[in-house]
């Protein structure tokens, strides 16, 4: 399994994670299932099992960069869709309790099969779009750090994200090169929701030409009750 020993070698230089045999063994299952669930479903464009370890796998793990350790919190992944970044989170690290959310249930099912098949006792699944989430009662401000990678530009992202987001805790969105634009665009969204940016930190990932970035945002006030809007809203019209 050549390249899951380079996850494993860019995981410990890069980050500093040494990945077990057991974990090894997992990446290897999930690369398995999401190649075969691919050929009935679109999950992923990317079906290179080397460029799914690196573009997938190893790109969701860079979100330690900004967390400096994830023991014992609740994170959930909004708009996870095949599960990136949450599922190889949750491979890495096993006391991390995992939501991972879709307002698509077809994806959710690969991800239900992909914890039964990997043993997953840390993730669950959740169907529904993150303006419902952000206003139910078991999901408001019930996350530690709340991930999103791929699903919206930041004005949008930040109703998504920061409501679910407990006061104290951090959204991060993973960005490519608009991160900065998007950032600017965010601003008032951002402090509208009750964030504050704490700032963007590059990620190289091997192989790759263009840096990543990670927009991490603190929750420092409750978000006010009327946010997030209603599914539809945020998209349609961002907070600028
Ligand atoms: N995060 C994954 C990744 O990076 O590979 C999937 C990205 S995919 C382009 C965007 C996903 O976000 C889709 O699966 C879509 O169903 C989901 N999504 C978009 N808007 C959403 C919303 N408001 N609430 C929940 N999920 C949403």
């Amino acid at each position: 399994m050549t390249h899951l020993s380079t996850l494993s070698k860019h995981a410990a230089s890069l980050l500093g994670i040494t990945l077990s045999d057991e974990q090894i063994g997992k990446f290897k299952r999930l690369t398995e299932l999401l190649l075969s669930w691919n050929e009935r479903m679109n999950l992923t464009a990317i079906t290179e099992p080397a460029e799914i370890a690196i573009k997938h796998y190893l790109d969701a793990l860079t979100l330690a960069q900004a967390v400096p350790q994830f023991d014992d919190l609740r994170l959930i992944d909004v708009g996870t869709g095949a599960g990136f970044p949450g599922l190889p989170l949750a491979i890495v690290f096993p006391r991390l309790q995992v939501a991972l959310m879709d307002s698509t249930a077809k994806k959710l099912r690969f991800i239900d099969d992909v914890a039964q098949s990997l043993g997953l006792e840390n993730i669950t699944s959740l169907h529904s779009r993150a303006e419902d989430a952000g206003q139910s009662k078991r999901h408001r401000e019930a996350y530690d750090i709340v991930v999103a990678r791929a699903v919206a530009r930041m004005p949008v992202l930040a109703e998504y994200t920061l409501p679910l987001c407990k006061v104290g805790g951090q959204a991060v969105a993973m960005k490519g090169m608009s991160a900065f634009e998007e950032t600017a665009a965010a601003a008032k969204a951002i402090t509208a929701l009750g964030g504050e940016l704490f700032g963007i930190e590059e990620v190289m990932l091997p192989t790759l030409d263009n840096p990543r970035y990670l927009i991490v945002i603190d929750k420092i006030k409750p978000t006010p009750r009327r946010y997030p809007r209603k599914a539809g809203m945020p998209s349609r019209q961002p907070i600028v």
